[in-house]
């Protein structure tokens, strides 16, 4: 008798570990399935540059825009606007893009148009995202002597926004580095 009911007891224990274990898994799906539900609009809110305020910015249009930087100092944030107009540089290896792999487009943070395909971007360890190939009608090239160097600045050839700098230790095909601020840009990820 004694026997049987410790067989009793003990199964009954299995099954008591069993549901608490089934619990906790099921606790751990829901928790996971909340997660996920979740994950997309916190990844949007980060690549949702809302431009609501900007009649200029546009992803199609790639008429050249006139635009004077103090009609651009009320439409931009402070942060875009000192490095975009008044070509001031992000800390390196503070931008965020510059340890960012995700496939899809890059766009003018200033005026929406297109500078960069997320495949010619590569891993420099300059501390700002860079990249071996631009849009040819996405920018423009100015000679830059300032702080005693002699380099090529990159400009948005819509809106003529400061972008970065160009120069030619950059990995094959085309040995370009486009050194870029990560403020200057916008990234759009593909559509699945
Ligand atoms: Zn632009």
């Amino acid at each position: 008798m004694e026997s049987s009911n410790g067989f009793r007891n003990f199964t009954q224990m299995k099954n008591l570990v069993f549901l608490i274990l089934m619990t906790l898994f099921l606790q751990q799906c829901v928790q996971k399935k909340i997660d996920l539900t979740k994950q997309p609009t916190q990844q949007i809110t980060m690549e949702d540059n809302t431009h609501t305020n900007n009649p200029y910015y546009s992803r199609t249009d790639r008429t050249k825009l006139n635009v004077s930087n103090e009609e651009w100092k009320k439409i931009l944030s402070p942060e875009v606007y000192a490095i975009a107009r008044e070509a001031n540089t992000e800390y390196p290896f503070t931008g965020k893009y510059n340890e960012f792999d995700e496939v899809g487009e890059y766009y003018c943070a200033v005026c929406g148009n297109h500078l960069f395909r997320s495949s010619s971007k590569f891993a420099s360890t300059c501390g700002w995202p860079s990249f071996f190939e631009a849009d040819k009608e996405g920018v423009i090239y100015k000679r830059d002597q300032s702080h005693g160097m002699e380099r090529i600045e990159v400009l948005c050839k819509r809106c003529e926004s400061h972008l970065g700098h160009v120069f030619n230790d950059g990995p094959p095909p085309t040995g370009t580095r486009y050194c870029m601020n990560s403020v200057s840009l916008d990234f759009q990820r593909d559509k699945k």
